[in-house]
């Protein structure tokens, strides 16, 4: 049997471990940043994933090389809602969508496909062609602060897909 560990992570989206016992409650604040720290999803109360120990002490087995870094993730597995970080992320887009000139319909539905941009979805390529199309029409300010918000959060195709990184 292998061990599924829990994490934690601040509401900025920092991790602190992940490696805490699977339910277990915390308390206290980011190093990084001083927000609150959570190890289970706010809407559900499920634990936040960690690592899994793939070792099986029982059994004997040792499996080599099974500590990788252990991804902070966006939504819950278990109610799918997104976890405070990715909503903070969404709606700081939003804000500088609002801010530009666009106009609302524009605004809209480039709103509407950035959740589209973090997870890959059947939408993601046209989300993609979306962002490139209305984030130049939006100039490069607001462009540039939609780059800086989202480099961190979009999934790896769309970060190569938008900004060839
Ligand atoms: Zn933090
Ligand atoms: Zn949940």
């Amino acid at each position: 049997m292998s061990t599924q560990y829990a994490q934690s992570v601040c509401l900025n989206g920092h991790q602190q471990s992940d490696s805490l016992s699977w339910g277990a409650q915390v308390d206290g604040f980011c190093k990084e940043c001083g927000a609150k720290l959570i190890s289970t999803c706010p809407s559900c109360k499920s634990p936040i994933p960690g690592s899994i120990d793939p070792n099986d002490y029982n059994s004997g087995v040792l499996v080599l090389g099974g500590n990788t870094e252990t991804p902070v993730p966006k939504y819950c597995n278990n109610c799918g809602k997104p976890y405070p970080w990715t909503q903070t992320a969404i709606d700081a887009t939003k804000e500088l969508i609002n801010m530009s000139d666009l106009s609302s319909d524009d605004k809209k539905s480039f709103e509407n496909s950035i959740p589209d941009l973090l997870t890959e979805t059947p939408k993601t390529k046209l989300a993609t062609t979306k962002f490139k199309i209305y984030a130049s029409k939006a100039g490069v300010t607001i462009a540039n602060g939609l780059k800086e918000i989202l480099i961190d959060v979009v999934s790896e195709s769309v970060k190569k897909a938008i900004w060839g990184v």
